[in-house]
C-alpha cells in the first residue's frame, strides 16, 4: 500500500530507468545496483510484477535511442500495472539520493 512516500530502500525490489544520478552525479548502472543492494533492496534490470519501485531518471542530458526506448518501456509498464489496480512506486533521482541519506522519497503519481 502506497502512502505517497517511499520510506526506505530495505525490502524494495527496484528497477531504474533513464539517467539516474546519485547526489547529482552520473553513476554507472552497475554501481547504482550495488549501492541499492547495499541498502537492502533487490535490483532488477527490467520492470516486472516483482518490482516495487522504479527510479525515474533525469530526462536532461544525452541519450542514445536504445535508452529512450528502454525508458519509455519501463514507465509504460508502471502505467499498465497501475491501470489494473496494482501500484508500483516511482521516485526521482533526488528521491533515491534522499533515501540513501536516510530520508523518504515522494512517490510520483503521474
Ligand atoms: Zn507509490
Amino acid at each position: 500500500m502506497c502512502t505517497g512516500n517511499v520510506e526506505s530502500l530495505g525490502g524494495q525490489t527496484m528497477a531504474l530507468t533513464g539517467k539516474v544520478r546519485l547526489r547529482g552525479q552520473h553513476v554507472k548502472r552497475r554501481v547504482l545496483a550495488e549501492v541499492v543492494q547495499a541498502h537492502g533492496a533487490i535490483y532488477k534490470p527490467s520492470a516486472s510484477n516483482k518490482v516495487s519501485v522504479v527510479v525515474h531518471g533525469d530526462l536532461s542530458g544525452q541519450h542514445v535511442v536504445n535508452e529512450w526506448l528502454e525508458f519509455s518501456r519501463k514507465l509504460e509498464f508502471v502505467r499498465s500495472v497501475r491501470a489494473r489496480g496494482r501500484h508500483i512506486c516511482v521516485i526521482t533521482s533526488r528521491g533515491l539520493s534522499d533515501l540513501l541519506d536516510g530520508g523518504t522519497a515522494v512517490c510520483q503519481t503521474s
